[in-house]
């Protein structure tokens, strides 16, 4: 593999211009004060999705009913006029007609717009999981204006984690791609793609690389290089991007987690892009990146992807 100077650029959901003003977080009833005044904007969500109309976020003037909702707030927005914003939660009601997903808008979204949704994603998210506290199991009550959970018995603060996981191209000494289809993508799909996986306690990212390739597959590592991160708020994690040097090329599978693997050229993987035997995911996640960090430059257009 020849030594790449850069890393991957241009990674959607790494985009931002929130300022997230964290300084104001502590200040005394911040969520009911802004949720009063006509000037905030709020930002509805509907469990994992968001109203967008014309490729731009809907975000509004606050109602009276706000107060009552899980809020966070999210900092200050300079593409709206240096607004405050707040996210409000209505993961119990129905989304209406014009709210998106993600991983459908994301690519659509400036710049501005993905950092406000990908910081309220994930932050309500987690808020929607912390009704009590871990240690002694009584009610946990919002503080620093979203940003944490305090135990109304015992007075500790609990606040959002974030779970780091590896993804990463493996790359052999011809220089082929090995990517593979976990058994969660179902039966019929064509989507083959890099492997990924959750670092557990104790383990560096290089080790987490190392083990989650030596699991799936049985293939060993040994250069490891960071080639870029992004936030996946799906629900938590900080996708952390490497490319791998194979040292083997059997490919032993985990039956429960891959369903098929194997190693591309770049030619095996034009020609299976084109007649349609295979898919690659969407230009919003780090795994195509990753690919064509590999192939050099964006793939050939998909003949179609079978889900
Ligand atoms: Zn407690």
């Amino acid at each position: 593999m020849p030594a790449t100077p850069t890393s991957l650029s241009d990674l959607v959901l790494s985009r931002t211009t929130l300022d997230r003003a964290a300084h104001r977080r502590r200040g005394p009833g911040l969520l009911r004060q802004l949720l009063t005044r006509p000037q905030t904007r709020v930002l509805d969500l509907f469990g994992d999705r968001a109203p967008v109309r014309e490729g731009r976020l809907v975000l509004r003037a606050p109602e009276s009913a706000d107060v009552d909702r899980l809020a966070v707030f999210l900092g200050v927005a300079d593409g709206v006029g240096g607004a405050d914003l707040v996210a409000v939660d209505h993961s119990d009601e129905e989304a209406p007609e014009d709210a998106a997903t993600m991983r459908s808008v994301g690519l659509d979204l400036d710049t501005h717009d993905v950092g406000i949704l990908t910081t309220g994603l994930g932050i309500v998210n987690w808020q929607r999981t912390q009704g009590f506290c871990p240690r002694c199991g009584a009610r946990a009550e919002v503080s620093e204006a979203g940003w944490g959970r305090r135990c109304t018995r015992e007075g500790t603060e609990q606040y959002p984690r974030t779970d780091a996981a590896v993804i990463m191209s493996v790359i052999d000494d011809d220089d082929r791609l090995l990517l593979a289809r976990g058994t969660r993508f179902g039966g019929t799909t064509n989507r083959m793609s890099v492997l990924a996986g959750f670092v557990e306690p104790g383990e560096s990212l290089e080790h987490a690389v190392a083990r989650e390739v030596e699991e799936e597959v049985g293939v060993s590592v040994s250069q490891v290089d960071f080639r870029g991160d992004q936030p996946w708020p799906f629900p938590a994690s900080l996708m952390v991007g490497f490319a791998a040097r194979a040292t083997s090329t059997r490919l032993v599978l985990q039956d429960e987690e891959i369903a098929a693997a194997r190693w591309f050229s770049r030619r095996e993987l034009a020609d299976a892009l084109g007649d349609g035997s295979l898919g690659v995911p969407p230009s919003l996640s780090i795994a195509r990146h990753l690919i064509e960090d590999w192939y050099g430059g964006p793939l050939p257009e998909q003949a179609g992807e079978k889900w």
